[in-house]
């Protein structure tokens, strides 16, 4: 069967829209109708006005969808897609630190549970981390759970950063370790490094840039080098060599690869339009705060 053939066709029968994050496989991405990072395919869906909206991503990714979307169908392509860091950060975590730090607001990464996002005062992405952290109005502010994101945050901003949990991590940015990016320094001497705000400290010290997904896109485009090395997931490099194919990109680590982001297969998307499985849900009482954390982050990014 011709997947995609058939999913163009299924979008245009069921007024679907299908939002793609860009750590999937490339067949995936080559049919999305949106291709972006957490923040970017929040926006997506919250203008959506299609009927059905079919996530190929992490499970905190489709439920934020629906958390923005309650009228709407909102399904994932696959329901082992889940972030194991997003599972770092606990409710009972989160209400402890609150407790230990009364005057404190909470920031909450994208990348958690929709009822830990039910007790912050923003979300935030690697995109916005720390405008958000800095438009916060309280001197101390509790952070998690990326413990790497929050030492970035921690260079630039006044405020006092407490992680929660201590050391919450992504499993994908974590063994992009200094070795193996200075080999790739010694193979492509040339390249700019640019690396995400998950990977480790010393590795984020030794970059040229440091940025989100939709930051490398946009650096690969208007950076005049011709040579990047590419510190993240590396699902990643497929869209920055196809948007810029006059230009060359080096993994800084061929194995960092998020095993999560890449159980969907294009005929996973298939079958996720066509039966319309599987239907994400949030209870009505984590909605309402977790609702607010994610509004309050959209209109502080703009
Ligand atoms: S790349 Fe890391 S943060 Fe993103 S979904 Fe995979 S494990 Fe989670």
């Amino acid at each position: 069967m011709d997947f995609a053939a058939e999913i163009e066709n299924l979008k245009k029968e069921k007024n679907a829209v299908l939002l793609v994050h860009n750590y999937q496989i490339a067949e995936v991405q080559e049919v999305a109708d949106f291709l972006g990072d957490s923040l970017g395919l929040a926006r997506k869906a919250k203008e959506s006005n299609s009927d059905l909206i079919v996530f190929a991503g992490v499970d905190f990714m489709a439920e934020t969808a629906k958390i923005l979307n309650p009228d709407k169908k909102v399904v994932i392509t696959s329901q082992e897609a889940c972030c194991p860091m997003a599972g770092m950060l606990s409710k009972q975590q989160l209400l402890d630190a609150k407790k230990a730090h009364p005057d404190a607001q909470v920031v909450l990464y994208v990348n958690s549970s929709g009822e830990c996002k039910a007790l912050a005062d923003s979300c935030c992405t690697s995109a916005n981390a720390d405008k958000i952290v800095n438009a916060m109005d309280s001197k101390e502010v509790i952070f998690g759970p990326d413990r790497n994101l929050a030492h970035f945050v921690q260079k630039r901003t006044e405020k006092k950063i407490v992680t929660v949990p201590e050391d919450g991590y992504c499993y994908v940015h974590e063994v992009i370790e200094l070795p193996a990016l200075e080999v790739a320094v010694e193979r492509h001497h040339n390249a700019k490094i640019i690396v995400h705000p998950e990977c480790p400290p010393d590795v984020q010290k030794r970059a040229d840039h440091i940025a989100s997904t939709s930051g490398m896109v946009r650096l690969a485009k208007e950076l005049p080098d011709k040579e990047f090395i590419i510190g993240t997931e590396v699902g990643m490099l497929h869209r920055l060599r196809k948007e810029n194919p006059e230009k060359k990109f080096f993994p800084a680590f061929e194995n960092a690869v998020c095993r999560q982001m890449k159980k969907t297969s294009l005929e996973d998307v298939y079958l996720s339009l066509k039966e319309e499985r599987f239907e994400v849900n949030v209870r009505d009482e984590i909605r309402a705060g977790a609702l607010k954390a994610i509004n309050r982050m959209l209109e502080l990014s703009v």
